[in-house]
């Protein structure tokens, strides 16, 4: 629609895009500091409206001032809050924040914790963007049926998915064949398994491609991420377990990809850098120029992908095999892993006492079918103070 006048050709100006407000839970962590990273460099795009943490006062407030966060939260409740008024503390205070009027919450508190916050904000409608792989593990079934009771939508965050969602936008569901998700393998792709037990916290931590806090860099280690992931994905894009695969690819430079039933393959490709999947989720899909640099396929590094192996990485089939079973055993896999990964960053189990931990939980757990959040807490609880015995039985010896 052009004004003509005076022979000159007017342009109306292009209405103005009102800035995105965000919420932002687990402000502190790698993935919040990223995501804050996004948000200062599109002051224009978006605004920070509120923002939580698990319990570093100090790091949130450096948020607050930075961003003029109107409300926030920390999650220990005893926390010595430094902006009484706006500051709260525990959890309610968390949910508080997470159901706050904006156009995106984006959920980064890492594990379990983050489950509560993201079912209030799923409650209160909001677009949830999420980074937590933990909370579908735990709740997936729980989380969708609530979703679709207010229409909130869930996005994802975590790289795989993301790269997954971007494979699939514009495709009819129909026409997808099978979901497959990467994995970079981790520090002990080629290690010798004769020598886990010897592995250190230190040699664990290293992880080749990706920087990200410590969980989930041991959960790279031992692949627990990628059978995470798969349960993920599953609730996410409503895909049935066989027809989720994964395969290795230790340079992470495809991020997953799709297989369509006429044959095509469409992969999603870049540098690993979770700004970008970031970016594209609190954009609600689009498109922000210069988050990271182009890869570039011509330097000379093949891209290589190769089978999992099973006996290596036992929990990737740990992992499919609880998502199957369903009811609370992902729930239990998920509780009993945060405590094996956490006795291990500890010391006071070694690399290769994680998987057969958390093994023996989901093998003990209880068979609940369409659990409620009850019981999903409780299974989470079940599966804790199962694998905590277990460990003082291991660590002392009667
Ligand atoms: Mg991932």
């Amino acid at each position: 629609m052009f004004a003509e006048n005076e022979g000159v050709t007017t342009i109306p100006p292009v209405a103005e895009v009102r800035r995105r407000r965000v919420v932002l839970l687990g402000a502190t962590g790698s993935i919040g500091r990223q995501c804050c990273d996004v948000i200062a460099r599109f002051p224009e795009r978006f605004e920070l409206v509120g923002a939580a943490a698990g319990s570093d006062v100090d790091g949130l407030t450096a948020v607050v001032e930075r961003f003029g966060v109107a409300r926030s939260a920390v999650l220990a409740p005893a926390a010595a809050i430094s902006r009484p008024g706006t500051m709260g503390s525990g959890q309610a205070a968390v949910c508080e924040v997470a159901a706050m009027e904006c156009d995106v919450v984006c959920v980064a508190i890492p594990g379990a914790a983050a489950l509560a916050p993201t079912l209030a904000a799923v409650d209160a409608g909001r677009t949830t963007a999420t980074a937590t792989k933990e909370v579908l593990v735990m709740a997936g079934e729980l989380v969708k049926a609530r979703a679709a009771a207010t229409g909130a939508r869930i996005l994802p965050v975590d790289s795989e998915h993301s790269a997954l969602w971007q494979c699939l936008r514009g495709e009819a569901a129909g026409s997808v064949r099978r979901l497959v998700l990467t994995a970079s393998g981790g520090p002990f792709r080629e290690r010798d398994p004769a020598t886990f037990a010897q592995i250190t916290v230190e040699e664990a931590l290293r992880h080749p491609t990706w920087t990200m806090g410590p969980k989930v860099t041991i959960d790279s280690a031992t692949m627990m991420n990628k059978g995470l992931e798969i349960i993920e994905a599953h609730f996410l894009f409503d895909m049935p377990y066989p027809r989720i695969g994964v395969v290795i690819h230790p340079r992470s430079i495809v991020h997953s990809f799709v297989e369509f039933i006429d044959g095509a393959v469409v992969a999603q490709l870049g540098v690993p850098d979770m700004r970008v999947p970031i970016a594209l989720a609190i954009a609600d899909g689009e498109r922000l120029p210069g988050i990271a640099p182009h890869v570039q396929l011509t330097d000379g590094h093949p891209l290589e992908f190769f089978a999992v192996d099973g006996d290596r990485f036992p929990a990737v089939d740990l992992a499919r095999t609880a998502g199957e079973r369903g009811g609370v055993a992902p729930a239990a896999l998920n509780a009993a892993n945060e405590v094996a990964v956490a006795a291990f960053l500890d010391h006071r189990i070694g690399y290769d006492g994680i998987v057969p931990l958390v093994a023996e939980a989901v093998g003990s757990a209880p068979a609940v079918v369409t659990p409620s959040l009850e019981d999903i807490l409780e299974a989470d609880a079940w599966a804790r103070d199962f694998a905590t015995a277990r460990l003082a039985s291991v660590v002392s010896p009667a």
